[in-house]
């Protein structure tokens, strides 16, 4: 008997919580040759999730991490899959926009002998033109510039095999790009186009800035090319600044000092300053990620959990810190 573990980031989803172990439980039951478990990670909610994951870890297969505040669902999947023992696991939201169903066609991926089958949304009903457009702006500028290559419409909806898990896991770094990171480690891996499921119960935890962050966290994370980007700039800038010179040089040679002409230099200052704020600001995020990664703070802090009954030897401090247990 194969183990799968399913791990479910939770911000706010008291409404949901019951209902998505309900419709998940139908499917997983009916696999056979294959255990499953949950781990619902309770991303600091201000409602009753937690209490509502309390209560279903009357059932034996519940497990759940509660987080002493909100770490971002990065930081929820990373606990999951640190937390982790199984021989696969599987990433899932918990607002049912990921059709259980689709776990029985990961399995059947896995018996195919694929290290990683992952959902592949196909269309994006439901979402607004604005957002899709920047969205599609993302994927082409990413897919260019990065050595990960990006399929649209991917999502974390995927399962893994240990091996994997491990790999990705052995990436330390501390802001996690989990889409990129998933690309960059390899390993075969199968997608599985789904239809999207528009959101019934509670609402989506994305603002339209937090999107904006999240895909330049995207880019910096995984590609250099920005600052060389730059760098060809103030080249190219200084090279036509340099021809201009010499043209105006011989251009006063032969006419003599002509009236100067403030806008011209109006326009270079500005035009220039413009330049130089934006590659300071550059520098700055990439400096920003030195910064953070040097701090080396944990991911996460855990506050309650009933998870050492997964794992024989105990939790995992060397990220998470465990602060407390049920209470
Ligand atoms: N989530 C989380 N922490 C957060 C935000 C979201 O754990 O800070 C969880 C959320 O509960 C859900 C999943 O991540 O299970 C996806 O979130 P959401 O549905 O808001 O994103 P969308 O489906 O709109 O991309
Ligand atoms: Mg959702």
């Amino acid at each position: 008997m194969k183990s799968v573990e399913i791990i479910v980031p939770c911000y706010n989803e008291e409404e949901g919580i019951d209902i998505f172990y309900e419709e998940t439980k139908k499917i997983t039951d009916s696999i056979k040759d294959y255990s499953f478990k949950f781990i619902f990670i309770d991303d600091g909610s201000k409602d009753k999730t937690l209490e509502k994951l309390m209560n279903l870890a009357n059932n034996r297969d519940v497990y759940y991490i509660s987080f002493s505040r909100n770490f971002g669902k990065e930081a929820g999947m990373y606990a999951g899959l640190k937390n982790s023992s199984a021989d696969y696991v599987i990433i899932m939201d918990a607002d049912l926009q990921h059709p259980p169903k689709l776990i029985i066609d990961m399995i059947n991926g896995i018996e195919e002998g694929y290290d990683c089958v992952a959902a592949r949304r196909v269309d994006r009903k439901g979402e607004s033109p604005v957002r899709n457009a920047f969205s599609k702006m993302f994927y082409r500028l990413s897919n260019k510039i990065t050595d990960v290559k990006l399929e649209r419409g991917v999502v974390d909806y995927r399962i893994m095999s240990r091996q994997m898990v491990d790999a990705v896991l052995s990436l330390s770094e501390s802001q996690r790009f989990s889409k990129g990171i998933f690309e960059w480690v390899g390993f075969k891996k199968k997608w599985i186009p789904y239809e999207n499921v528009e959101r019934t119960i509670g609402s989506s935890k994305w603002s339209f800035w937090s999107l904006f962050k999240y895909a330049v966290d995207g880019i910096t994370a995984f590609s250099l090319a920005p600052l060389k980007l730059v760098t060809l700039c103030g080249f190219l800038i200084s090279f036509f600044a340099f021809i201009y010179i010499i043209a105006t040089l011989i251009q006063t040679c032969i006419y003599g000092i002509v009236v100067p002409g403030y806008v011209t230099t109006l326009s270079a200052v500005l035009f220039l300053g413009g330049i130089i704020e934006f590659s300071i600001g550059l520098l700055g995020a990439y400096l920003g990620h030195i910064y953070v990664e040097a701090k080396d703070r944990p991911l996460y802090i855990t506050k309650y959990t009933n998870i050492d009954n997964i794992n024989s030897n105990g939790f995992d401090v060397q990220k998470g810190i465990k602060n407390g247990k049920d209470a």
